[in-house]
């Protein structure tokens, strides 16, 4: 069984195909720019990078250009695409209609399409990939995952936001978790590197890239959340703000006289790290200045870790009594043993030691806790890719 995973973005597709008997990835690709000026790079197992530039318009030719790559006669990976069983797509919000991973029909197209208000950057872009990729490939199953469908364990008492009931019943304000590919992967993986059976695993995974989000699962479910109605809440990120009092958003419009658009400009795009450091949202610029002793750049990296473990401490509450396992993932999560011992001190509280020199050096997949540290502390690389796709393989298998 051979799927195709799509994961489409405004002006960007990434596809991958596994071959789901040996999950292994037969050949990845990225197609950018599209309706700008065009540029696809594709990479079949163990092979070098090829990279086009060429005219893409819109995302129908995106996929046919990525299709083309797929079965090139000399550096493509399937003879033709009669070898592509089936295929699996992302969408990033599935609101409170959709909340597991489905068959298309077009009855789930039409709900992800009233779905759309929800995540206006990501759902119709999303959209676009499905139309353009089933028009392409007609004859075989498209399934969508959507990240918000992990956290179908959370409670009315975890989703639901302290304000009128009736922002909530008139018009759907309540919280939703994101990255829910990721947190299910890595959860996965660490209950089975920890001897753990999956369906009573109970973790806090921190997904720490350009965006942050934290989430409690028990059993590989996502049960709480640091990340609430859209994605700006919760920790701060690369250039988004985090937890702010509202009463400084409504003086900030009152007072100061922002406008909301220009709020919402300083909250997604100038803040956190890089509001913070006034230096860059990439960490590692952030560490080095950090390093020659810029000041901004150690409150940043302070703040940052400190409001990371106190949501692991909030979260590991909603794990209803036992902590197996912290989880980091995702580009900082994976890469900087830095910033997760920074996290980890202080965590002792929660029954957390890190062993400084597994922490260091691990690279992968790794436990990098001390022998007789209560809770176990993983680092995972994460792959959202291979989740949607052993999704896709398994609705398939269902029909
Ligand atoms: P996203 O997909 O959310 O954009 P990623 O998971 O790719 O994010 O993470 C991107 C972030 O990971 C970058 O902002 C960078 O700060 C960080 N990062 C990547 N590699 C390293 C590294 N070796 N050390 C520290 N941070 C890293």
């Amino acid at each position: 069984m051979n799927i195709l995973v799509i994961n489409s973005g405004s002006t960007s597709m990434k596809f991958q195909i596994f071959d789901m008997k040996t999950k292994r990835t037969l050949c990845k690709g990225l197609v950018e720019r599209i309706g700008i000026d065009g540029a696809v790079s594709f990479q079949a197992d163990k092979n070098e990078e090829i990279s086009i530039n060429t005219s893409i318009p819109d995302h129908k030719t995106a996929i046919d250009i990525a299709l083309k790559q797929v079965t090139a006669p000399k550096t493509g990976v399937l003879d033709s695409l009669s070898e592509i069983n089936a295929v699996g797509h992302r969408i990033v919000h599935g609101g409170s209609t959709l909340t597991k991973p489905e068959l298309i029909t077009s009855e789930v197209e039409k709900k992800i399409e009233d779905n759309v208000g929800l995540a206006p950057l990501h759902n119709p872009a999303g959209l676009l990939g499905i139309r353009a990729v089933r028009e392409l490939l007609p004859d075989i199953p498209h399934t969508v995952s959507f990240d918000t469908a992990y956290y179908s364990g959370m409670e009315k008492e975890a989703y639901l936001y302290a304000l009128d009931y009736g922002c909530y019943e008139n018009w759907g304000y309540r919280k939703f978790g994101f990255h829910g590919a990721s947190h299910q992967y890595v959860n996965i993986r660490a209950a089975k590197l920890c001897g753990a059976h999956r369906d009573d695993f109970r973790a806090v995974s921190c997904h720490i890239g350009g965006g942050v989000s934290l989430a409690a699962s028990i059993g590989c479910v996502g049960v709480d959340t640091s990340v609430g109605y859209g994605t700006v809440c919760g920790v701060p990120m690369g250039t988004r703000s985090g937890d702010v009092d509202p009463e400084i958003i409504l003086q900030l419009i009152m007072r100061e006289g922002m406008t909301p658009e220009e709020v919402k400009e300083l909250i997604y795009k100038k803040s956190g790290l890089l509001g913070i450091s006034g230096i860059s949202s990439d960490i590692r610029d952030i560490i080095s200045s950090s390093r020659t002793g810029n000041e901004r750049a150690v409150l940043a990296l302070n703040i940052f870790s400190r409001s990371i473990r106190r949501y692991v401490c909030a979260l590991a509450a909603s794990l209803r009594g036992r902590m197996d396992a912290l989880i980091f993932t995702a580009g900082i999560g994976e890469n900087s043993s830095l910033i997760r011992q920074m996290i980890c001190d202080g965590l002792e509280v929660l029954g957390i030691e890190l062993d400084k020199n597994l922490n260091e050096n691990s690279r992968g997949e790794a436990i990098i806790s001390a022998a007789d540290s209560r809770v176990k502390v993983l680092t995972l690389p994460t792959d959202e890719e291979l989740m949607i796709a052993m999704e896709t393989n398994m609705l398939v298998n269902q029909q």
